[in-house]
């Protein structure tokens, strides 16, 4: 039992799951390709960005190197209107003195401006104590000899001024009527730092300046004690970022996977016309960390939008397909248990629903009138098969169950039972004579003296078949039942219907009769038996008499007994 009702409720789920899934799925199908179109759409977005903050990076340190260019450009302006002032001034020999006092250094990055003499010694410089200062091994200052061009030293760390500095060079044989000297120039890398500062652009991202052999020259403020190190030396950029920067090129962008675990972007550009390399670089998670956020913004509320889609998929195909159709199978299930008075409310089903509502309220309203017919038709027929149709009483049907009630009855009340059996005398003769229609209208009279007599005897008349009658008397004894048969015979006698045929000249009936208190150990069967046979003892006796079975006899007296 339990396992089939377990089937059951798996088979409703899986029907109600059914609808719902497909529903679930249209919703999907909708929701899907936008949501698709979204993603693309983010995605195409997101690498948009990439390649924006890339160009961003690479032009940043582009620019960053064009910035350390004109600063370079303006100590190379310096050198050279120096190297003129200077053998000018020489010719007249007064070279030092005047250089040093027309040649003010304005430029706050030029810490000191000397003339080397062709031996590398310091002639003249705006720093008195550093002259005579010997500098004829710096590779700088043969350079500058060899190539008669300007020339700017690697990262180096100053003899005259004890401070790290880069010192550019420009031979005095580069300019008309120069003699072999070099004016030299130390470069504060403090300015080029603090330079720096106002060029960085984006959030997150770290500059330096470095020279042909890695050092870096300067950086933003807060990596400014940085200045002097060599890259390698530092955790800003692993080696393998140093060897491609090393190959050479004028500028590129790398990125790499940094000690702490974060990938790393890395651009760089070469300053024009010396070796040194302007380095950006950046943490792919700060370069992309808004794009990221928005990327995710964007999925966590299309995760949203889907899950209302299906959200909204499952309440309406609640709402407005499962409950109305449980509605109505609540319904049809109460018709089929017999029950027509259920009804669907129209308020409670949707639109959709409403004709097919109304169809069931309909048929439910034919089918009850239908039934209510149904039920009169079959109480007509129960009537008309218990009626007869020629003398208008019950018939033999109508009075078995009769009988079988009063003698129920009577035996629970403990009380009498009385039955009178009536046959008409000489019918068939009647018949012969006068025809059978005849007969049948003579048999009508009968049955209305027998009703008339059941109604003022308060007991219950019946044709038992053919010309013969009965009638069933309760609560009666032995006495009241032989005056009711002769109630019964002189009612017909004196009804005076002509038969010819009979020794009464009339129609007579004989009626026998029978009394009992019915018990467990009698049956209605044995009362019928002794009216019949009473009945049989009238005919025998003449007709148009009232005999009563003398062995049945209720214990009063009797008018005529059988025998
Ligand atoms: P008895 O006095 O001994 O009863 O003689 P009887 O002729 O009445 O009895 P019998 O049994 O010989 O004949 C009964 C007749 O009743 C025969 C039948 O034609 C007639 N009969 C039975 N039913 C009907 C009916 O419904 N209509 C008509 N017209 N005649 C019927
Ligand atoms: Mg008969
Ligand atoms: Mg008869």
């Amino acid at each position: 039992m339990s396992r089939i009702s377990f089937g059951r409720h798996t088979l409703k789920l899986k029907a109600l799951l059914g609808i719902r899934s497909r529903l679930i799925l249209l919703a999907l199908i909708l929701v899907v390709p936008l949501m698709l179109d979204r993603v693309r759409i983010l995605e195409n977005s997101r690498t948009q960005q990439i390649t924006t903050a890339a160009a961003e990076l690479s032009q940043l340190a582009n620019h960053a190197a064009d910035a350390q260019r004109e600063i370079i450009s303006t100590v190379q302006a310096v050198l050279k209107s120096s190297a003129y002032i200077y053998g000018a001034a020489h010719e007249v020999g007064r070279g030092c003195a005047i250089m040093r006092a027309s040649l003010r250094v304005d430029l706050p990055w030029i810490r000191s401006l000397s003339v080397l003499g062709p031996d590398g010694k310091i002639q003249c410089s705006t720093n008195p104590q550093i002259v005579g200062m010997d500098l004829g091994d710096r590779g700088y200052f043969r350079q500058a000899l060899e190539t008669h061009e300007f020339v700017l030293s690697d990262y180096i760390f100053s003899r005259a001024a004890n401070l790290p500095t880069i010192l550019a060079a420009y031979p005095t044989s580069a300019v008309e009527g120069g003699t072999d000297r070099v004016i030299l120039a130390a470069i504060d890398l403090k300015w080029l730092s603090q330079l720096m500062a106002h060029r960085s652009g984006r959030a997150g991202i770290s500059a330096y300046l470095v020279d042909g052999n890695g050092v870096i020259l300067a950086g933003q403020s807060e990596n400014a004690d940085l200045v002097g190190q060599r890259l390698k030396e530092t955790s800003l950029l692993e080696a393998v970022a140093l060897r491609e920067i090393n190959l050479d090129r004028e500028s590129g962008s790398i990125s790499f996977m940094s000690a702490d675990g974060e990938k790393q972007v890395v651009n760089f550009a070469r300053v024009s016309g010396t070796r040194a390399r302007m380095i950006v670089s950046i943490k792919e998670s700060t370069l992309l960390g808004d794009i990221d956020r928005d990327i995710r913004t964007a999925y966590a509320q299309l995760a949203l939008v889907a899950l209302m889609a299906l959200l909204g998929a499952w309440f309406v195909g609640e709402r407005l397909i499962i409950n109305p159709i449980r509605v109505l199978t609540g319904m049809a299930r109460r018709f089929g248990q017999g029950d027509l008075s259920a009804r669907a409310s129209n308020a409670r089903l949707p639109r959709e629903f409403k004709p097919l509502a109304r169809a069931f309220n309909y048929m439910a309203a034919q089918l009850s009138e239908r039934e209510r017919d149904l039920v009169a038709t079959n109480d007509r027929l129960t009537v008309m098969a218990s009626v007869d149709m020629v003398s208008g009483l019950a018939n033999r049907r109508g009075f078995q169950s009769r009988l079988e009630f009063e003698w129920l009855k009577a035996e629970q009340d403990g009380r009498g039972l009385a039955l009178l059996m009536i046959d008409v005398d000489h019918f068939k003769l009647f018949n012969d004579t006068y025809g059978h229609p005849e007969g049948d209208a003579c048999l009508g009279r009968v049955g209305e003296a027998l009703a008339s007599i059941a109604n003022e005897t308060i007991s219950f008349a019946a044709r038992y078949g053919g010309e013969e009658f009965c009638l069933i008397i309760p609560n009666a004894d032995s006495d009241q039942a032989l005056h009711a048969g002769e109630l019964v015979r002189a009612t017909v006698e004196n009804l005076g219907i002509v038969h010819q045929g009979s020794a009464f000249r009339s129609v007579t009936v004989s009626v026998g009769v029978a009394a009992v208190r019915p018990s467990a150990l009698l049956s209605p069967d044995d009362l019928v038996e002794a009216a019949d046979a009473a009945l049989y003892a009238a005919k025998r006796r003449g007709r148009n008499l009232v005999v009563e079975h003398a062995l049945m006899r209720a214990p009063t007296a009797a008018i005529s007994l059988a025998g």
